[in-house]
């Protein structure tokens, strides 16, 4: 192979930028960042090295080795880790191989540029290697992977629009990267910056971190004492630099709280310190260690579908895989961190995980424990609870339909907006329950796009003059919660647009039948009417006994899917059957008086079917969705303006 010279792509090219200005003030996590990447190479190479002992060629050394220069103005990384093939080094040092770049930058262009977001966001994003570039005028890559007849590669760039890549010489396998720099930079290259610098975010790598130290010493006699006058001798030793304690095997007292935050960002990725964690060691039937943490804000993915993982597994120390599905379910996947199970053997593949139960008891527990801190946090820290619930809140009502186990559990955790709170503030179930005035026997809710659409629905008029709250499920998932769950504590959850209510007290129960009959008695030929014109649009028209002031809305029946799921169902691109509606009148309005008198007065009015179009439209514009034909709408509302308006004059 001969030199070539590639261009970054233009995304390289702009997060480099970026992140050479956001991180500016935080220079010095190219280390961790660095030795992280070194160490995540050297748990490639023990694991295949667990399958397959001769890809190892005898080289069982995992370490990593950090040496500098001053003079020379380098700091130089190196690991015995699986190495890299040119191929590989192109497509992970020269371009962005993660998922979700596009939206990334889509999201970064929202923010302004001095935005403190931005840099939060860039951290998410996990900018690794790249980071190196703040602190470098030029980088060396030199590395070689793992396997008999790789070859090494020589891989070199400025950071800045190019790079290039050559063949090179390497014995071993693994990488060397060298980092050339910036003058304003050089005080980097010191022991103990370095040392400094590994202990606060790499203490805890598994792997030895060495660094040769370079000392003059005096030559010694045979009691230790310095030979006075002799020249001093200059002694290298190499030291290990990091204690290798994997945080999770301590006991949580004796880990404090900068090394749960470290730990944290190193395996997130995030550079804000976590919101909680738990760290659990479990010891009998069942032994592992567990350290979960919640993060403060949701990742930009957290809703893509290949959303990074979670939760890594580890046995006995050594790390075999990223997982998301057997240690947490889905709906946890804002967790992060790290189960050690020493019940699981070392080269558990994932065929065998999904048959082992072993899992799925740690996964039970972890379950409850997650579970557990967030009913506590709620409990005793509402304002951080608050944070957690904005963030993620969402997530968490998936598992409300998804985990049955834990559905009362969860049930107990998720908020919503009302009737009676102001806007922003949220209301648990429990609380709603606690303050049902005496006689309302279920939990009312209305679903909607957003508080604005919902607050002045006709559908909630009856409720207000009664004093019932109303929660209003605003968020997409809130109408597929209902799927599953369907009571809380004995509580029937029911919709304020689907179905009967039944909203009269036990002392008026029978003057309400009374007055429904009667009612129908009065309006039932006006009524057939109405739904003979509107017969392709709904199913029935009935008297309401949910509206006060407003003359119609429209209700679904019992089991229909209402009109805001069918709109979500659209907005995913799925078939939806499109089930007719039924159309409520309020007796006690003024409209329906006015229509009997055209009916009887002349059966055959057309003026009839234009009233009976003009009040579904009405109904379909009060729940926000949007009319069939507008300009129909439209040239009945000025036809019917234009009649008043005749009336009037004539009148004069
Ligand atoms: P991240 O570590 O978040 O994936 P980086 O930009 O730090 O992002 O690294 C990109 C990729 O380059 C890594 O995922 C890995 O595949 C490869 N890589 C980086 N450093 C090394 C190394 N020392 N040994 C082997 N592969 C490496």
């Amino acid at each position: 192979m001969t030199k070539s010279t590639m261009k970054f792509k233009t995304e390289v090219s702009q997060l480099l930028e970026l992140v050479t200005h956001s991180l500016y003030s935080n220079k010095e996590i190219f280390i961790r960042e660095l030795v992280s990447n070194a160490s995540d190479a050297l748990d490639k190479i023990r694991l295949e090295g667990l399958i397959d002992k001769k890809i190892l060629e005898g080289n069982n050394e995992y370490k990593i080795k950090i040496d500098f220069n001053k003079d020379a103005g380098t700091i130089t990384i190196t690991d015995t880790g699986i190495g890299m093939t040119k191929d590989e080094v192109i497509s992970n040092i020269g371009t962005i191989a993660k998922s979700g770049t596009k939206e990334f930058f889509a999201k970064l262009k929202e923010m302004k540029e001095s935005d403190q977001k931005q840099a939060d966001l860039i951290g998410q994003f996990g900018v690794g290697f790249y980071s190196a570039f703040i602190v470098s005028e030029k980088i060396v890559i030199n590395t070689k992977k793992a396997g008999k007849d790789n070859l090494a590669v020589r891989w070199e760039s400025d950071g800045k629009e190019k790079f290039s890549v050559d063949d090179s010489e390497k014995s071993d396998r693994g990488t060397e990267v060298t980092l050339y720099l910036n003058k304003e930079d050089i005080d980097f290259a010191s022991e103990w910056k370095i040392k400094e610098i590994v202990k606060k975010y790499s203490d805890y790598i598994s792997f030895p971190i060495n660094m040769t130290i370079e000392r003059e010493e005096k030559p010694k006699d045979k009691d230790g004492k310095e030979i006075e006058g002799a020249e001093a001798l200059t002694t290298y030793t190499d030291e290990t630099i990091n204690s290798q304690k994997a945080i999770w095997q301590r006991a949580a007292k004796e880990v404090k709280k900068d090394e749960y935050n470290e730990f944290y960002k190193h395996i997130s990725h995030d550079y804000e310190e976590p919101l909680e964690k738990i760290h659990l060691n479990v010891e009998g039937m069942l032994s592992y260690k567990a350290l979960l943490y919640f993060p403060q804000k949701a990742p930009y993915d957290l809703f893509m579908r290949e959303a990074k993982t979670g939760v890594s597994l580890y046995v006995k120390n050594v790390f075999i895989m990223e997982d998301n599905k057997h240690l947490l379910p889905e709906y946890m996947r804002f967790m992060k961190g790290v189960v050690d199970s020493a019940d699981l053997p070392l080269n558990v593949s994932r065929e065998i995980l999904q048959e082992d139960k072993t899992l799925d008891k740690i996964q039970k527990n972890l379950v409850k424990k997650v579970i557990e801190t967030l009913k506590k946090l709620k409990e005793k820290q509402n304002e951080k609870y608050l944070e957690f619930y904005a963030e993620f809140g969402k997530v968490l009502k998936e598992g409300v339909y998804s985990d049955h186990a834990n559905q009362e559990k969860l049930s107990d955790l998720i908020l919503f907006e009302s009737s009676k709170t102001e806007a922003g503030k949220l209301t648990s179930l429990a609380e709603y329950v606690e303050k049902m005035p005496e006689g309302q026997t279920e939990i009312y809710y209305i679903t909607g796009e957003s508080r604005k659409t919902v607050e002045n629905s006709p559908h909630l008029e009856k409720f207000k003059q009664k004093d019932y709250e109303v929660l209003f499920f605003t968020d997409p998932i809130d109408e597929f919660i209902t799927t599953g769950l369907t009571e809380y504590k004995e509580k029937k959850l029911k919709s304020v647009g689907k179905g009967e209510i039944d909203l009269a007290d036990e002392k008026d129960k029978e003057e309400e039948k009374k007055q429904k009959d009667s009612n129908k008695k009065k309006y039932g030929s006006v009524l057939d009417n109405i739904k003979e014109t509107l017969k392709d649009d709904i199913k029935d028209v009935k008297i309401s006994n949910r509206l006060t002031s407003s003359a119609v809305c429209l209700v679904s029946d019992e089991n229909d899917i209402s009109p805001h799921m069918e709109k979500i169902f659209k907005s995913m691109n799925q078939e939806v059957p499109v089930s007719k509606r039924i159309l409520e009148l309020n007796p006690n309005h003024p409209i329906l008086d006015v229509m009997k008198s055209i009916y009887e007065n002349n059966k055959k009015d057309a003026k009839l079917g234009e009233y009976a179009e003009l009040l579904y439209d009405q109904a379909v514009i009060a729940e926000g969705s949007p009319l069939k034909d507008p300009v129909k709408f439209a040239q009945r509302m000025a036809d019917l303006m234009v009649f008043e308006g005749k009336v009037k004059v004539a009148k004069k």
